[in-house]
């Protein structure tokens, strides 16, 4: 990786509609949404600015797609890192990157600021786990204070996600920090109908395909691996030199994303 890309600034065409099921989440994002379109409104009144959103949920199931909806839909400006490449280079560059990060989202106000995998950089202090990383821990002391440097009238929200919230340093979690959580649950198949919904609108369907049928012949399937699901069948009716995507083809593709999540799992024992 090249370390001279720091973090990415994008304008975010996401918006809520690609991001499906998950309502009580965009519901709390709202407000975040509401105060980003308009902070003189919130700030007229004497209302204290959102800061930190911490999105928790297990892979593959939209933190990043919710976190870039936000960002779509109060059209502001998302810097994205993901906190491993703080700290991946050399000793004393995660925690100026951390500085560097924040002051572009404070001059590009309005904004968001997208902190991937917090753990890597946020675990708690002093554990001992990764021996001792000082590395991390100058990283994860100077995210604590850019975050308390915030004025009032910064107007920028900080989001992050992790899977394991279990392990993150208590400091992470104070007033004034990632104070708010917002779950982001594995789908039932009511959601995961409406993930292969979103997934399938560009996607010409035979008349006997049944998302519904489908969502709930794919328990423990994530929004990612729906995505991929439907990509598969795409490619396996392609091959065919098919017209439409067919049942078919998707019980096909399904055999091969469960293969491939079996193939994870029992990669990560
Ligand atoms: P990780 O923890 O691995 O970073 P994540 O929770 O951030 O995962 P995303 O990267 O947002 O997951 O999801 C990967 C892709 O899966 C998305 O870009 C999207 O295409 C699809 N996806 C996941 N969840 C949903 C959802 N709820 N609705 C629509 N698409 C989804």
């Amino acid at each position: 990786k090249s370390g001279a890309k720091m973090y990415t600034k994008e304008r975010s065409r996401v918006t809520f509609a690609d991001v499906a099921g998950l309502e009580e989440a965009k519901q709390e994002l709202m407000e975040i949404v509401e105060f980003l379109r308009n902070p003189k409104r919130f700030m007229r009144l004497g209302a204290k600015a959102p800061r930190g959103v911490l999105l928790v949920g297990p892979p593959g199931t939209g933190k990043t797609l919710m976190a870039r909806a936000v960002a779509g839909e109060a059209g502001v400006p998302f810097f994205t890192i993901s906190a491993s490449q703080f700290i991946e280079m050399f000793v004393g560059v995660g925690a100026s990157r951390v500085r560097d990060l924040f002051g572009n989202a404070k001059k590009n106000a309005p904004s968001i600021i997208f902190i991937d995998e917090l753990d890597a950089v946020g675990r708690s202090r002093g554990t001992g786990l990764g021996g001792g990383n000082d590395e991390r821990e100058q990283t994860l002391n100077q995210l604590l204070s850019e975050m308390d440097g915030f004025e009032a009238h910064d107007e920028v929200i900080v989001m992050s996600a992790t899977n394991r919230p279990d392990v993150l340093d208590p400091a992470l979690l104070r007033p004034g920090r990632f104070d708010r959580q917002v779950v982001v649950e594995r789908p039932d198949w009511r959601a995961r109908g409406e993930i292969l919904k979103v997934h399938t609108r560009k996607v010409p369907l035979a008349d006997d395909v049944d998302l519904q049928l489908l969502a709930r012949s794919t328990p423990g399937m994530c929004g990612a691996d729906l995505e991929n699901l439907v990509n598969e069948a795409a490619l396996i009716a392609a091959r065919e030199d098919a017209q439409q995507v067919c049942m078919a083809h998707f019980e096909r593709a399904k055999d091969r994303v469960l293969m491939g999540t079996e193939r994870k799992l029992v990669m990560s024992q």
